[in-house]
């Protein structure tokens, strides 16, 4: 009998120890699985969790969304950092209204083509909500595929094409079997074969790990440094933005001035939401988010 494959062993181990996440359950939509992969890109799964149910309790399918305000959408998106997502998971609502009836599509140019939808999601929403074989390569898969396959400690700057070929190499060749090793190699990524301490002894590929066969016991590629917040423009933005948020009309600027002591930076932060799309000028000196409210006047052209 041949020895299982390594998308088998890390299947196998899946099934047994995946964590129980509401975007994985049977019932989960393609928009559900859509909505939760915008909001992991850049989140933790223990952040995500509320944001996301909240969510998909007010806006259940595409439509819903796409007929509410961009405003709405950014207050909904609560502090879950990033704020841009939510304006494009909204343009996605609305372009899959628009272009495939309300329903998420399941061809991968199809999702490709939606506003906010890259390589990555486009391919975990064909594998995960639809069942079909591409290779779904975040930050952790790249990682397993390079330690397990190469014997490297970290997968240094992506390379996509490389990185698609790697790990759709190792996918079976029925694609239900695929996608799931797909959401396989993400957990075993997530939780076992972490960036700095990799729990070898408890990984269901560690006999043949290429990596642990070169005897390294400690990842010794550069430490990533967390990056800093406190101070930064980003938290000035997040103080604007918080204001905004919980206000129901337009804030005069003195009110938000009062988030942030240093003038040059908060003018910054607060130019920076504006060209983001995020934050729109309205009368005198207020301010609201996008949307929030009538449209504006058009100014007069005639004086
Ligand atoms: S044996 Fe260790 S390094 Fe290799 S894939 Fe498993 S956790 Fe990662």
């Amino acid at each position: 009998m041949s020895e299982p494959t390594f998308a088998t062993l890390v299947s196998r181990w899946y099934e047994e120890n995946a964590r129980d996440l509401p975007w994985r359950k049977p019932g989960a939509s393609p928009w559900a699985i859509l909505v939760s992969e915008v909001m992991l890109q850049q989140t933790p799964v223990v952040r995500v969790l509320p944001a996301y149910e909240a969510w998909l309790a007010r806006w259940p399918v595409p439509a819903a969304l796409a007929a509410d305000t961009p405003a709405e959408a950014i207050r909904m998106w609560g502090r879950l950092g990033y704020p841009r997502r939510a304006l494009r998971l909204r343009e996605c609502a609305t372009a899959i209204v628009e272009r495939h009836g309300g329903e998420v599509p399941d061809r991968l140019d199809h999702l490709l083509a939606l506003p906010g939808v890259g390589t990555y999601t486009a391919r975990a929403v064909a594998a995960f909500a639809y069942g079909q074989r591409h290779p779904v390569v975040d930050t952790n898969v790249r990682r397993v595929v390079c330690r397990a396959v190469a014997g490297e400690p970290d997968a240094g700057p992506a390379t996509r094409p490389a990185d698609l070929l790697a790990t759709e190499a190792l996918l079976p060749a029925e694609p239900a079997a695929a996608a799931l090793a797909s959401a396989a190699f993400m957990e075993l990524g997530a939780v076992v074969c972490t960036a700095r301490s990799p729990r070898c002894d408890q990984c269901p590929v560690e006999s043949t790990c290429a990596w642990r066969a070169s005897g390294q016991t400690a990842p010794a590629g550069p430490t990533r440094r967390p990056q800093r917040y406190a101070g930064t423009d980003r938290q000035v933005r997040g103080l604007l933005l918080g204001v905004l948020r919980e206000s129901t009309g337009p804030v005069p600027r003195p009110r938000l001035d009062q988030v942030w002591t240093d003038g040059a930076q908060r003018t910054r932060a607060l130019a920076g939401l504006v060209q983001d799309g995020l934050v729109e000028p309205v009368g005198d000196d207020s301010y609201r988010l996008v949307g929030d409210g009538p449209a504006l006047p058009l100014p007069d052209l005639t004086r």
